[in-house]
């Protein structure tokens, strides 16, 4: 990850992309990417003719790694640590989803039977 944003800085410093990457627009810039992630699996999966094939894995990963590009240069802009952030979460995520009530389970926490949300 160090490695992979390190990369990140370079490459928009050399371009002097710096200036233009406010918080806002790198997080819209995420929601876009996202959009184009979501472009490819748009129309997929219908049994009518003329449906649209699954996406190929090239165009899949290019799309994923955009949206990943533009996140991580948020936080390269914000000073998150991602790895941090993403263990911090998984960790929170672990307590809000205990094992007892989310295995096999596609409810929300707050769907559960007897509230186990921590926040
Ligand atoms: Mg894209």
């Amino acid at each position: 990850m160090a490695a992979l944003k390190a990369r990140l800085a370079a490459f928009v410093a050399e371009r002097d992309w710096g200036r233009f990457h406010r918080p806002k627009d790198l997080a819209m810039a995420v929601s876009v990417e996202a959009g184009e992630l979501l472009e490819l699996f748009l129309w997929v999966g219908s049994d009518e003719p003329g449906g649209r094939p699954s996406p190929d894995r090239t165009r899949l990963e290019a799309e994923v790694a955009d949206v990943a590009i533009c996140l991580l240069n948020l936080c390269n802009q914000t000073g998150i640590d991602l790895a941090a952030a993403i263990a911090r979460k998984l960790e929170h995520n672990a307590a809000k989803y205990p094992v007892s009530h989310a295995h096999g389970s596609a409810l929300k926490y707050d769907e559960y039977p007897t509230d186990v949300s921590t926040s």
